[in-house]
C-alpha cells in the first residue's frame, strides 16, 4: 500500500500550466482511458489495477487510483442496499424519547422540520444537506452510474455525473450526523429515557456502506467506461 506502483504510463505534458490544465480537462472530458493527477495535472494511461495495488503519479506520486476487493457489481449491490436504508433511515423513527409516561418519537425530516421551527434554520439546512441530500444525491448517481456500467452501456452524461460525484462525495457526512445523533441521545439518556429507534440503526448501516463504497474510489468505474469506449 505505501509502495509507490509505477502501474500508470505518465505522459508528462511539456505545456505552460494555465494551457495544460485546459487541455487536460478536454482531454478527460473525451478521454475515459486517460486519468490526470490531481496535484500535478500529469497525464496518464488509465490501466486495469490488480486487487490490493494502487497506481501513482509518475510524476508527484499522488494516489490515482486503487485497485479494490469489491468489484462493480458488488458496488451496484452495495448502492442498492444503500438506498434501501435511506428509505427507511428517512421513515423510521431515529431516536424515541419517554419523559415521565409521554413518549415522543421523531424521524430525520421531522427532526429538521422541528430544529426548522425552533429557530435554528442554519443548522436544520446543514443537516437536511449533509445527512440526507447528499447521501441520497450520492447513493442515487452511483445507482445510475453503475446500473449502466455493468450492463455495458456508458450512461448519458457520464463525465458531469462523475464530477457531480466526486462534489458530493467530499460533502456527504453521514458519519457526523451519526455522531451527532449518538451524543445527543447520550446526553438526553441523564435527563430522560431515550431510546435509539431504527432510523438511527439504519443509518448506521448507511454510513458503513458509504464509507466502503467511498473507499472503493472512482477508478473502476472510468476504467469500465474506457473498456466499453463509449463518450457520454
Ligand atoms: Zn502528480
Amino acid at each position: 500500500m505505501t509502495d509507490p506502483v509505477p502501474s500508470a504510463h505518465a505522459h508528462a505534458p511539456f505545456a505552460p500550466a494555465a494551457a495544460r490544465a485546459t487541455v487536460t480537462a478536454a482531454a478527460l472530458a473525451a478521454r475515459h482511458d486517460l486519468v490526470v493527477c490531481n496535484e500535478c495535472d500529469a497525464v496518464h494511461e488509465r490501466i486495469t489495477l490488480a486487487r490490493g495495488t494502487v497506481a501513482r503519479c509518475r510524476r508527484c506520486n499522488a494516489l490515482l487510483g486503487r485497485g479494490h476487493v469489491i468489484g462493480t457489481e458488488k458496488l451496484l449491490a452495495f448502492a442498492i442496499a444503500s438506498l434501501l436504508l435511506i428509505i427507511i433511515g428517512n421513515s423510521a423513527p431515529i431516536v424515541t424519547l419517554d419523559f415521565q409516561g409521554v413518549v415522543s418519537q421523531a424521524t430525520l425530516p421531522q427532526a429538521i422540520e422541528a430544529t426548522w421551527n425552533a429557530g435554528q434554520p442554519f443548522v436544520a439546512v446543514l443537516t437536511a444537506a449533509t445527512a440526507l441530500v447528499f447521501p441520497l444525491v450520492f447513493t442515487i448517481l452511483r445507482l445510475y452510474l453503475l446500473g449502466s456500467l455493468v450492463r455495458g452501456i456508458v450512461p448519458r452524461g457520464f463525465v458531469p455525473a462523475m464530477h457531480m460525484l466526486a462534489f458530493v462525495t467530499r460533502w456527504g457526512m453521514a458519519e457526523v450526523f451519526m455522531l451527532g445523533t449518538l451524543v445527543a441521545v447520550v446526553r438526553c439518556a441523564s435527563l430522560t429515557s431515550a431510546t435509539p429507534g431504527i432510523g438511527l440503526f439504519a443509518y448506521g448501516a448507511v454510513t458503513l456502506l458509504i464509507t466502503a463504497i467511498t473507499a472503493a474510489g472512482t477508478h473502476n468505474l472510468w476504467k469500465r467506461s474506457s473498456e466499453i469506449g463509449g463518450n457520454a
